[in-house]
C-alpha cells in the first residue's frame, strides 16, 4: 500500500475497510458484525449518543429487569472491542471522496477508509432551559413516547409542542392516560385539520415550564399546573451535516435516503439508526447496522 501523508505532514498508517462514524448502539453493532466478518474498521465517536440520557430502558430486547443507556453502550463497546475494533475520541468534520476511498478529517487527522458507515444519530430539539438534563434522568421530562409511555400509565402528561404538531402525539398517549394536558408553544396555535382535541386539557400557549428536583410545572395565565411527566415534541435533526460533503440524499421527513441495505445514493455509503429512520429505536439501529455490516462485506473486496 502507498503511504499517505496527512496534512501534518504524518504517514497515515492503512486504509481501513470501514470507518464507523458515531459510537452509539448502530454504530457498535456494526463494529462488531464487522469485526466478526474479519473486516478493519475504525469507529470515530463524540461521545454524545441518545443513549446516554437513557435513565432506565424497558424495551431493550434481553433486558427484562432494565438497563440504563451509559450501561448498555459500555456493554456494547466491550463487545466490539472484545473482537479488535477500534475506537478514536473526536469528531468527524468532514469526509470526501478519493479515488476508490473517502478520506474523513478529524481534528488534524486524516483518516482512509473503502467504505463509511454514518451512524450519527439525531439532536433532540429541547426546551431551553438549564435544568433539562436532571429532569429527563428523573422521568420529569420524557423524549420518546415509544420508549417509555408505558411506564406513564395513569399519569399526568403534559405534551409540549406547536399545537399543530402535539396533537397526533396527544393522541397516541391518549391510550396511556386519560390526564393528557396539552401545552402549545407559542409558535402555532392551529391544531391538524380532523384533529380530536375533545378529552385533552388545553392550557394558554407560550406558558412557562419550570422543574422542582421532582416535577416540571407549567404557568400560563397567572396559574401554574405540576405535571407527573412532561413529553416536548420540538422537533429534531441528525446531528451533524457531514453528509452535505457527499450529496447525499435526505427524504422529506429529514432522514437520510437509504435503500434496503441501508446503502445511501452514493456507493459504500451507509446510513444506520437514528439518522435513517423514523422510528428512533434501540432495535432498529442494532438491526440496520446488522444489515449494512452483512451487505458491505458481501460487496467490499478481500
Ligand atoms: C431520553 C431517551 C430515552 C430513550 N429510551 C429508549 C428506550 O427505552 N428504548 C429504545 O429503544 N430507545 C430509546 N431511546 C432512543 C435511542 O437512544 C436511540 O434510538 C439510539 O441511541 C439510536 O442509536 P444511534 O446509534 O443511531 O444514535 P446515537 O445513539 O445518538 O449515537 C450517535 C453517535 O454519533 C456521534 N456523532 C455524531 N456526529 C458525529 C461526528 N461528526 N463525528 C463523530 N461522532 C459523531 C454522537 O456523538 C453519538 O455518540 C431513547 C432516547 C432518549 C433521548
Amino acid at each position: 500500500m502507498m503511504p499517505i501523508l496527512c496534512r501534518s505532514g504524518a504517514v497515515m498508517a492503512q486504509t481501513w475497510d470501514a470507518l464507523i462514524v458515531g459510537g452509539g448502539p448502530a454504530g457498535l453493532t456494526a463494529a462488531t458484525y464487522l469485526r466478526r466478518y474479519l473486516r478493519s474498521c475504525l469507529v470515530l465517536d463524540d461521545g454524545r449518543s441518545r443513549a446516554r440520557y437513557i435513565p432506565e430502558s424497558q424495551n431493550c430486547p434481553g433486558f427484562p429487569h432494565g438497563i440504563s443507556g451509559t450501561d448498555l453502550l459500555g456493554r456494547m463497546r466491550e463487545q466490539a472491542r472484545s473482537f479488535g475494533a477500534e475506537f478514536h475520541q473526536g469528531r468527524v468534520s468532514g469526509i470526501v471522496k478519493d479515488g476508490p476511498d473517502f478520506v474523513a478529517m478529524a481534528g488534524d487527522r486524516e483518516i482512509r477508509a473503502s467504505a463509511i458507515l454514518l451512524a450519527i444519530g439525531i439532536r433532540d430539539r429541547l426546551p431551553k432551559v438549564d435544568w433539562i438534563e436532571e429532569a429527563i434522568q428523573c422521568g420529569a421530562v420524557r423524549l420518546c413516547a415509544v420508549c417509555d409511555a408505558f411506564e406513564a400509565r395513569d399519569q399526568v402528561i403534559g405534551v409540549y409542542g406547536p399545537l399543530d404538531e402535539i396533537v397526533t402525539h396527544a393522541e397516541f398517549l391518549r391510550a396511556y392516560s386519560s390526564k393528557i394536558v396539552l401545552l402549545p408553544t407559542a409558535a402555532s396555535l392551529r391544531p391538524p385539520d380532523g384533529a380530536r382535541l375533545d378529552g385533552f386539557a388545553v392550557l394558554p400557549a407560550g406558558g412557562e415550564l419550570s422543574f422542582d428536583g421532582e416535577k416540571c410545572a407549567y404557568r400560563a395565565g397567572g396559574k401554574s399546573h405540576v405535571l407527573d411527566t412532561v413529553y416536548p415534541f420540538l422537533g429534531c435533526e441528525p446531528a451533524d451535516s457531514l453528509f452535505g460533503d457527499l450529496g447525499l440524499k435526505a427524504t422529506d421527513t429529514g432522514e437520510l435516503q437509504v435503500d434496503r441495505y441501508l446503502q445511501t445514493n452514493v456507493e459504500r455509503v451507509y446510513a444506520i439508526g437514528d439518522v435513517a429512520s423514523g422510528l428512533n429505536q434501540i432495535s432498529v439501529a442494532v438491526g440496520h447496522a446488522a444489515v449494512a455490516a452483512t451487505h458491505l462485506n458481501r460487496e467490499l473486496p478481500r
